[in-house]
């Protein structure tokens, strides 16, 4: 994800590898002069969205059994798209245009709208107001819905407002993303749907400690949403690309000197290696590259070359060879997506911060 603004979106993802990459391909849209329409909402949509919920639920398994057999395959298996031709766009609200993309990525995983879609209306207005994702839910059905160009996210915002995300805030993405995702699981009230939200997003990784005398090693258990890929190696060189950020990031580290820890076994501080195993993939992979330096005090600067990531990844190898694959339906194509994000003569489209990742074959 990078830029700024929002347009419609289509089925835009690309197949190819057990990881495909989940785009939203935006341009600016600012159309801030104009006057802010009363959003159709309400009744009407909230009559509409209680059918297309019960509808869900009764077609649940008969989706489930198409995908067993293939039909509509490449949508099924990818899992994106819930917002496919004909579903419109978000305006440009107060330096929205970063959580217009978020919303964008959410609402295009359908494994996320299914969720989504199921979620427990709350009961009060005052209550409706101030739920993430029942606001979310009310604006998906808008830009499925509506006959306007685009819809503006006002209630949503004014939501989040409440939450403390405000309006005229130049956010970091991956806080945004992190804290929307946050707002979305904990006002979830069905625990149910709430693990699953979890699973489908959550990355299992184990640290490991192991004593280079002894060979005793400590292991522990954690997890995160976002991995946090680094743009430098250890020794401050630039990493190439999203496999080397990747590599890095699971790269051991010698802890020796200063740096030695206590092992338990033989009871003192001894040499060690320290490192991280991917240990589960969730369904929903979301990678942040860090594009931030922090040096003297608070100052903080971007980093902003361009680092070119795959079309799909193969964690078998993790590190993997773009393919193209013939018979993906692109709107978007891969190669827009490669000179969007990658092209230095767009001054826009260089600095990606998130890359949404879709399993391929669903778990
Ligand atoms: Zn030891």
């Amino acid at each position: 994800m990078t830029c700024p603004g929002s347009q419609p979106i289509s089925d835009n993802c690309v197949s190819i590898g057990p990881f495909v990459l989940l785009k939203s391909v935006c341009c600016p849209v600012l159309l801030m002069g104009q006057g802010i329409g009363c959003p159709e909402k309400s009744r009407k949509s909230e009559l509409a969205l209680n059918q297309s919920m019960r509808k869900e639920e009764d077609g649940e398994e008969h989706r489930e059994e198409a995908v067993e057999r293939g039909a509509q395959q490449l949508r099924a298996l990818r899992g994106v798209a819930d917002l496919n031709n004909g579903a419109i766009g978000l305006y440009n609200m107060g330096l929205s245009c970063c959580l217009n993309s978020l919303l964008q990525v959410f609402f295009m995983n359908t494994h996320f709208t299914m969720i989504l879609r199921r979620i427990r209306v709350p009961i009060g207005h005052a209550e409706q107001k101030e739920s993430v994702p029942y606001q979310m839910l009310l604006l998906l059905e808008q830009m499925q819905h509506s006959k306007q160009r685009a819809v503006y996210p006002q209630e949503l915002v004014r939501c989040l407002t409440v939450h403390n995300l405000k309006l005229f805030v130049q956010y970091d993405a991956a806080h945004l993303f992190l804290s929307l995702w946050n707002l979305i699981k904990n006002q979830i009230t069905d625990r149910e749907l709430a693990d699953r939200l979890t699973t489908l997003y959550t990355i299992w990784v184990q640290e490991y400690l192991v004593c280079q005398k002894c060979s005793f090693e400590t292991r522990r258990d954690s997890n995160m949403v976002t991995l946090p890929l680094p743009m430098f190696n250890a020794r401050s060189q630039r990493l190439k690309t999203l496999e080397d950020s990747l590599h890095c990031f699971f790269q051991p580290e010698q802890l020796t000197d200063n740096n030695m820890c206590l092992c338990e076994q033989c009871e003192r501080k001894t040499p060690s290696v320290q490192g991280m195993r991917l240990t589960c993939l969730p369904q929903t992979l979301t990678l942040h590259l860090k594009r931030f330096c922090y040096r003297k005090s608070s100052w903080t600067q971007k980093i902003s070359y361009s680092l070119p990531f795959p079309q799909s990844l193969d964690f078998n190898q993790i590190l993997t060879q773009e393919q193209f694959h013939p018979d993906a339906k692109e709107k978007v194509s891969w190669d827009d997506v490669k000179c969007t994000y990658g092209n230095s003569h767009f001054n826009w489209g260089e600095t990606a911060y998130l890359l949404v990742y879709m399993r391929k074959n669903p778990q």
